[in-house]
């Protein structure tokens, strides 16, 4: 990615951050939906719970009423517990009220005295809670099993432990004096119907509500299901609605009548999972939308990225290019976008004047080069002239005294260790004084270069001439065998000289002194005075001679 496309950062930062912010707005807006439905389902869930909670106080109020009415009646204030209307009354409530299983009317020893159908009648009741509660006043218990009376009941037959909740009321004399209990039992399943039927009425909305009727201790006693277990701890305080536990509970106190000590609730409850489902969708929705909208945004920055990172990536491609010394680079001039276009024009300039730079510098190089190589060849020319006139004489041109002496040691050390002989000439013009007297010193000058030609002419290329010192010149022979002897090569000098014409001065000679290496001789200095000796015979013989 660090090194990634300027088309691929742009991408991912706009698909990135789009759904970035819509990820954080579906979550917050879900959020606050939640909460809201929350708020909606609990109210709803309370609602009901109030009404199933009214219906059944007020149905328990009247049932202990009834009760209580019945407590009152003249013939048992006075005492008379086995009056015949007193069942007749009773009879005739059992019969209006389907919930009575049984209703009947007891001493203050519990004996049962009378009952609607005679059951129980002669029977002790007094362990019953019912009954002692009722020896102390008005009571509407919680409910219980009564095996004993499930079995005298007519068509319960089936052995199904059934439960009732018992009402009961004090028998009071004219004194005051408690004398018996009047007691009934209603089926328990007349107060689940009741509530249920409360629950129903809001099941068309939210068909998964369960309602639940709870005791003073926390603890379930109607659905069959859940009896016996405490409601969890987080249980709402009534009125209102929680969240936890998996469900979305609201929890009403049921108003029961103020003479008795039953406190119960109705709890109506809905799982959290179906009350939320809505805000899911919601939530899911948004999410979809917001990957959804990521994409278009992500496509969008690439076709826009692509817009403005193309002539960029042509401007780099040009540039390297150029970098590598490709040629043809070539950078766009123009774009809507001002910065990119500024850029183009400023890499095209940058470019053509580094290009000119370049071109000048080869250019100044390849003169440098020639100058340079001018020089050189000036330089090496110089140098051989140098060494030339370190060798040569400079007004004959044949090698100097120099150059003469070191030949001559040459000549002698290999003539000492080879014992291979060589010979010297010396060669001098006669009256030369003369000529410079005559005609000059630049007419002798052209003289004694002829002479030098002439000398050269008449050697061997193997042989070597110098200029001696003033017209004196001397010429060394390596070889020496038959028929170039020494006198041989001195006499065709001689001769040469002696027929050559010279344009300004007529005729010149030379004479020739020859001296031969000797193995005796101490020193080449011993051959050159030889030589000289005899050119100095030849002189005094008369010139033009060899000697
Ligand atoms: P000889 O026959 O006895 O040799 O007589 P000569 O006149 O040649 O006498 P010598 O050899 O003593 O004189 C040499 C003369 O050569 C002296 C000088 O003026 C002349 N000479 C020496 N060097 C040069 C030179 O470079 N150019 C010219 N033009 N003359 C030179
Ligand atoms: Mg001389
Ligand atoms: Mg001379």
């Amino acid at each position: 990615m660090i090194n990634a496309s300027l088309r691929s950062h742009l991408t991912l930062w706009f698909a990135g951050l789009s759904l970035l912010t819509l990820l954080s707005v579906g979550f917050y807006v879900g959020h606050i939906a939640t909460e809201q439905i929350k708020q909606a389902s609990g109210n709803a869930l309370l609602s009901t719970a109030r009404s199933a909670a009214a219906l059944l106080g007020e149905q328990l109020r009247e049932r202990q009423l009834e009760v209580y009415l019945l407590s009152r009646a003249p013939h048992l204030e006075r005492g008379d517990l086995d009056n015949p209307s007193i069942l007749v009354s009773m009879q005739l409530r059992t019969q209006a009220r389907a919930e009575y299983a049984w209703m009947g009317v007891t001493d203050s020893e519990g004996h049962v005295h009378q009952a609607v159908n005679g059951l129980l009648v002669g029977q002790s009741v007094q362990q019953r809670p019912w009954f002692q509660a009722g020896l102390r006043g008005e009571y509407t218990g919680d409910p219980h099993e009564a095996v004993l009376l499930a079995k005298l009941l007519p068509g319960q037959s089936n052995g199904e432990p059934l439960r009732f909740i018992d009402f009961a009321a004090p028998i009071h004399n004219a004194d005051g004096q408690v004398i018996g209990v009047l007691g009934a039992h209603a089926h328990w399943s007349w107060v689940t119907r009741i509530v249920e039927s409360a629950a129903q009425s809001h099941r068309g909305a939210t068909p998964d509500i369960e309602a639940l009727i709870i005791d003073h201790d926390g603890k379930v006693l109607y659905p069959e299901a859940l009896v016996g277990q405490q409601l969890a701890a987080n249980a709402p305080q009534s009125p209102g609605w929680t969240a936890g536990d998996g469900y979305l509970t609201s929890m009403v106190a049921v108003p029961t009548p103020s003479s008795t000590a039953l406190s119960w609730s109705i709890a109506v409850r809905q799982p959290l999972d179906s009350a939320l489902q809505p805000a899911r969708l919601l939530l899911y929705k948004l999410l979809l939308l917001g990957v959804v909208a990521a994409v278009v945004f992500g496509l969008v920055a690439y076709y826009l990225a692509l817009h403005l990172s193309r002539p960029i990536e042509q401007l780099a491609r040009a540039a390297k290019q150029v970098q590598d010394k490709q040629p043809g680079a070539q950078f766009q001039l123009q774009h809507p976008v001002r910065e990119i276009a500024q850029l183009g024009q400023s890499i095209d300039a940058m470019t053509q004047s580094l290009l000119g730079k370049e071109r000048e510098l080869q250019e100044a190089n390849a003169s440098l080069e020639a100058t340079v190589a001018q020089r050189t060849a000036a330089l090496t020319q110089a140098n051989a002239e140098l060494l030339s006139l370190a060798t040569h004489d400079a007004l004959t041109g044949v090698y100097n005294r120099r150059r003469f002496d070191e030949k001559l040691t040459e000549y002698s050390l290999l003539f000492r260790r080879t014992g291979r002989p060589f010979a010297l000439l010396l060669i001098d013009a006669d009256h030369f004084k003369r000529i410079n007297d005559n005609y000059g010193h630049a007419v002798g000058d052209d003289v004694l270069r002829q002479l030098a030609q002439l000398i050269q002419m008449s050697i061997r290329s193997t042989d070597f001439v110098a200029r001696y010192g003033g017209e004196e010149f001397a010429v060394l022979l390596p070889e020496i065998a038959k028929p170039d002897t020494p006198e041989v090569v001195a006499e065709k000098i001689r001769v040469a000289v002696a027929g050559a014409h010279f344009p300004q001065v007529g005729h010149v000679t030379v004479s020739i002194g020859v001296g031969l290496a000797d193995p005796a001789d101490n020193s080449h200095a011993m051959l050159i005075k030889r030589a000289d000796q005899q050119l100095y015979q030849a002189k005094a013989a008369g010139r033009n001679q060899v000697a």
